[in-house]
């Protein structure tokens, strides 16, 4: 029989209870009791969801209040120094207001810490507090919610098999925190903390554990590489009678497929979905002590498994090991996708077709027993309906007129070389903008949102809601709009922006108006802590049935003599921030949507709108993990938001903004884009930032490194920002400069906006003059 494993389940609730509960216990409206129960009430929840579903390997200590990294720095007294102070000040259950000072930074009785830094976990969406480590840095055992949580599943009655994030990836996801030593070589003394908590486990009577070592399927140094026997050895021999496994996810083991396979533990878990083909050149190599644990539903996005396909897989991994080595799983923790798709009911934004193709976490537990089940060869009338249903989905995804539109595809397939290409090079076009806008020197601009207050915010839900009609909100939106174009008059900004009042977020603006997306009433992903987004679905072949911004982008242009960028979002940063269609290539889903974007740019265009502002702030968050595969990827990434932005006249001047502070290493990339104008975030690297703008390779066209931060309500004074300005006059010439802010004002309030921006436009005067 084959076992049925799980790695991780979303803990946030199906509606999002957990996120409730934590933020009615910050503002001080529940009590620590009602915190904790809710979230026992999640845990026990998760658990029996899975005994029900027929789940084998029931993970535990995959709960978390606010991450399971933070958690793990607590459990090895990774406590950094600065929270100290807070030791006599916490609770002892669960040292609970440690834990979140530590996660959200701690301000009362006197004391003010900041939170520690957070970071995007690999190549997902989730973040996670990123660990510190100092120079002597020690660790001990300092928290024991691991064998809490293993004890509180087993008196409901559920055996669960405790996760625990290994060492090496624990100390590689980390940041040292002064210079003089490699945080991987603290490995030994973090050891004996694992060896302990393992003991623990083994003492209650676990079974099984899971060491997640994701890095063993991403590129490893020498040193690194050799550290994983002697690693797991002492693990192993600390664990007794645990069988331990070595669990990788969202890459392919490739050259670590050796270390891997002989690693001394039970079993190994692969991901076959990212690493489709793995089994061929992993099985040859197993050795006969080895279980593989077989990643085959995708952890990582909603659709349906296909299940023909799937089982093509199993067969392999059961004709070379039998069927007692070989466990059937998700790819990787399923805290990546929501909850459970019986919780979506409207048929309006996802149509009964659409969901017929989709799977959430509930069910896909329920797909890794069929396919174990389906694998076995016994199988019940019920799975061999379920097989039936599985394949008729699968037939009606390859068909459906829903999701396949011939003049979408045949138009993508088209696109050529030429389509990718502004028609002169950048000084030509260069100086027929300047003909045409005649703009001063150090021109002065925002990135495209202005505050979005509460009243904006209640327009919005009033409108969905019924108490006010379209008309009424039309009104309240083109009044703001009038508003904030006056006020940039006013204050002498020379590229305006209508102000994104009718945009909640960015990428559900653009979804809800193309055709091929679908929505979800209650698809929540755990994004950070007690933040959760909605990504809409990319389901089908995507177009623009019709014009998306002109509207609010020409009654802006129409109030004023000065250009008024129109905003859209660029074609990477939509993808990146929906669930992708799995039955063609992302680069196929990226042209589309870029061409769905050169026609709104064009509509813009044809209306009157000069300047063209299309962001991509998640460009290089779509960076591959193995760096052989990230030349393919940012070809096709540039290469599509090109697509989105060639085929316009030489004086429509194109901008991009970019909010992340890491572009050393894909700088000439982001320069072939071409965009006449590039607006990126820099304030807070104080202009360090521009280093990899004026390094070796210069950035040919402009730029508009942000002079102050967005991010915080403080307002910088015009010195601070001169100060700036100069730093960035010292490494890029002046007359490719801009003067923005580093990002959209949308969070911010308006006195603080308006005053920030008074002195910014004075800054960039003062430049002039000099
Ligand atoms: N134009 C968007 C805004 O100003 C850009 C948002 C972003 O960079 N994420 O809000
Ligand atoms: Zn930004």
């Amino acid at each position: 029989m084959l076992l049925t494993n799980n790695l991780g389940y979303p803990r946030v609730g199906a509606f999002r209870e957990l996120k409730k509960a934590n933020e009615a216990y910050w503002a001080k409206k529940s009590s620590v009791e009602e915190l904790l129960e809710a979230a026992k009430k999640i845990r026990e929840g998760n658990w029996k969801t899975q005994k029900d579903a027929g789940i084998d390997l029931i993970p535990s200590n995959d709960f978390s209040f606010y991450d399971q990294v933070l958690d793990l720095s607590l459990t090895v007294g990774a406590i950094p120094a600065r929270y100290h102070s807070l030791l006599s000040k916490v609770d002892n259950n669960y040292s609970l207001d440690l834990y979140f000072a530590m996660a959200r930074g701690f301000q009362q009785d006197g004391i003010d810490v900041t939170a520690m830094e957070m970071t995007k976990w690999l190549d997902t969406n989730y973040h996670y507090m990123v660990p510190e480590f100092t120079k002597d840095q020690q660790f001990k055992l300092t928290s024991e919610k691991f064998l809490n949580e293993y004890n509180e599943a087993r008196s409901l009655g559920i055996e669960t098999k405790p996760v625990l994030l290994g060492p090496i990836t624990y100390l590689l996801i980390g940041k040292e925190k002064e210079a003089g030593f490699n945080r991987i070589d603290l490995l030994d003394r973090l050891i004996p903390v694992y060896e302990q908590i393992l003991a623990k486990l083994a003492e209650a009577g676990a079974q099984y554990v899971q060491i997640d070592e994701p890095f063993l399927a991403l590129d490893l140094d020498e040193k690194v590489k050799a550290l994983y026997q002697p690693t797991f050895e002492k693990l192993a021999a600390a664990a007794k009678n645990i069988k331990l496994i070595a669990t990788t996810y969202f890459e392919a083991l490739k050259d670590n497929e050796d270390i891997a396979v002989n690693l001394p533990v039970h079993a190994l878990h692969l991901d076959l979905v990212r690493g489709e083909n793995q089994l061929d050149t992993v099985l040859p190599k197993v050795p006969a002590s080895l279980t593989l644990s077989l990643g085959i539903v995708e952890g990582r996005n909603i659709w349906k498994n296909d299940y023909e396909k799937s089982l093509v897989k199993i067969k392999q991994a059961v004709d070379a090991l039998g069927k007692d080595r070989v466990w059937i799983a998700p790819s990787s923790s399923l805290l990546h996708v929501p909850f459970d798709l019986d919780n979506e009911h409207n048929e309006q934004s996802l149509p009964a077709e659409v969901k017929n193709w989709l799977a959430f976490a509930k069910q896909k537990l329920a797909e890794v027993k069929d396919l174990a089940v389906l694998a076995d060869g016994e199988v019940d009338a019920a799975t061999a309906e379920r097989f039936e249903a599985n394949k008729a989905a699968a037939e009606s995804r390859r068909t459906s007129p829903l999701i396949h539109r011939p003049e979408v595809k045949e138009r993508t397939n088209n696109i050529t070389d030429d389509d990718a290409k502004r028609t002169s090079p950048f000084a030509v076009r260069k100086a027929a903008q300047q003909a045409k806008f005649n703009l001063p020197a150090f021109p002065t601009t925002t990135i495209g949102s202005f505050p979005q207050t509460k009243d904006v915010r209640k327009w919005r839900a009033d409108l969905k809601k019924g108490a006010i009609t379209q008309e009424e909100y039309d009104k309240a939106i083109a009044e703001e709009t009038e508003n904030t174009i006056r006020l940039q008059e006013q204050l002498d900004i020379d590229v305006l922006v209508h102000g994104e009042f009718e945009r909640n977020d960015m990428v559900e603006y653009f979804g809800e108006q193309l055709a091929g997306y679908a929505f979800t009433q209650n698809g929540w992903v755990q994004s950070y802590g007690s933040r959760c987004v909605k990504p809409p679905i990319i389901y089908g072949d995507v177009y623009r049935p019709k014009d998306m911004t002109v509207r609010w982008s020409s009654y802006a242009q129409s109030l004023t003599n000065r250009p008024v960028k129109g905003m859209l979002t660029g074609p990477v940063t939509i993808l990146q921030w929906s669930f992708v269609r799995n039955d063609q290539p992302r680069s196929t889903t990226t042209y589309q949507i870029a061409l769905a974007i050169l026609d709104e740019v064009q509509a813009l265009e044809k209306a009157g709108i000069k300047i063209i502002q299309i962001d991509e702030p998640a460009i290089r968050e779509g960076l591959p993990l193995r760096k052989a595969d990230q030349k393919d990827y940012l070809n096709w990434a540039v290469r599509a938001f090109r697509v989105s932005s060639s085929n316009v006249a030489d004086d429509t001047q194109i901008h991009t903004h970019m909010c992340y502070s890491e572009f050393n290493n894909v700088i000439e990339d982001i320069a072939a884009m071409d965009a006449d104008v590039i607006t990126i975030e820099t304030s807070r690297s104080q202009m360090k930032l521009l280093n990899a703008f004026a390094g070796d390779f210069k950035y040919p066209n402009d730029i508009g490194p942000g002079v102050y931060d967005i991010h915080s309500p403080r307002v910088p004074s015009k010195d601070e920002m001169v100060d700036l300005l100069r730093k960035a006059k010292a490494v890029v010439p002046a007359e490719q400069l801009w003067v923005n802010p580093d990002c959209g004002l949308k969070t911010r309030a308006w006195p603080e906006t308006k005053a920030a921006l008074e002195s910014m436009v004075e800054a960039a005067k003062t430049l002039r003059a000099e």
